[in-house]
């Protein structure tokens, strides 16, 4: 059975592999076919596409859009996208820069509460600052020792009701999924049992992102317990919904699941790449 990895960030967005050095670590885990998802950026796709060809592995272009859904933040996976296209592109550009606002908000509210020049911090951590995330903040604050490790920053101080939060709106679900279908991709929810949503706002999402033409949701990623997974198979097979696979890696040791180390889909499922030339 093929290694299918289609969820993982490089330096580009919060990772701390470069696309073409994600790619070597991929191949060196025996990764048959990856897709590169960063946040709201396809900058790294060129250079992970030619160092997939060199190694002689099949490489998905993808893209994990930041959307607001009824005032909670999901994530959309696109695979398959053509990240020239003019509509995504500009979609994620104007996501970018929304992020940089929410940057400057974020090291306001760390100002107020003694931490200071952590805008500068975060963009040292950012490459060359293209692409502004917690993670770039919470690197800065683990090194300026205001806590011990990523996940206990995010709980003391980058979570909503936290020191160093600050609201932000995300693009709608609609405009996420149509420029990644516009753009000739697939859209998947992003490891859906992540949100804080009812049993029943659960549901409204999957059929709303359905009826917009959304086509999978992630079954196997690292954020979901095996009952999760199966959970989550379930509902793939009740809705007509494709099934994902995918890391979410970020970093060696940073993830729960290394980059293609994941257990399959749960018998049943229909994968999201069961129609991709090579993935049969
Ligand atoms: P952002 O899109 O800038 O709001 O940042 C979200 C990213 O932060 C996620 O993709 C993860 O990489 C990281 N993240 C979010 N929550 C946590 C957490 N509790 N612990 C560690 N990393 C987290
Ligand atoms: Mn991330
Ligand atoms: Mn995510
Ligand atoms: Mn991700």
């Amino acid at each position: 059975m093929l290694n299918i990895d289609l969820h993982c960030h490089s330096t580009v967005s919060d990772g701390l592999l470069t696309p073409a050095q994600l790619v070597e670590h991929a191949v060196a885990r025996g990764v048959d076919v990856l897709a590169l998802t960063d946040h709201d950026d396809v900058g790294g796709l060129d250079e992970a596409r030619r160092a997939a060809r060199e190694a002689n592995i099949t490489f998905i272009a993808g893209v994990e859009i930041s959307v607001d859904w009824r005032g909670q933040t999901l994530h959309i996976v696109g695979l398959g996208i053509d990240p020239e296209h003019p509509e995504l592109a500009l979609g994620l550009s104007a996501i970018r820069d929304g992020r940089t606002v929410r940057a400057r908000n974020i090291a306001a509210q760390l100002d107020k509460f003694g931490i200071h020049g952590s805008f500068e911090g975060a963009c040292s951590h950012a490459g060359d600052g293209h692409l502004l995330g917690r993670m770039h903040f919470a690197r800065f604050l683990v090194q300026q020792g205001y806590a011990k490790d990523a996940k206990s920053v995010f709980r003391k101080y980058l979570v909503k009701g936290k020191p160093g939060y600050a609201p932000h709106r995300w693009a709608p679900l609609s405009d996420a999924v149509s420029w990644i279908r516009n753009s000739g991709g697939r859209a998947v929810i992003a490891h859906p049992g992540r949100y804080k949503l009812s049993k029943g706002a659960l549901d409204e999402l999957m059929l709303e992102f359905r009826n917009l033409g959304g086509e999978a949701i992630e079954v196997v990623t690292s954020s979901h317990t095996p009952e999760q997974s199966l959970l989550f198979a379930r509902h793939s097979q009740r809705l007509g919904l494709l099934a994902s696979r995918g890391s979410d890696f970020h970093a060696p040791g940073e993830s729960y699941f290394d980059l293609g180390r994941m257990p399959q889909l749960p018998d049943g499922c229909t994968p999201v790449w069961h129609d991709w030339k090579g993935t049969a």
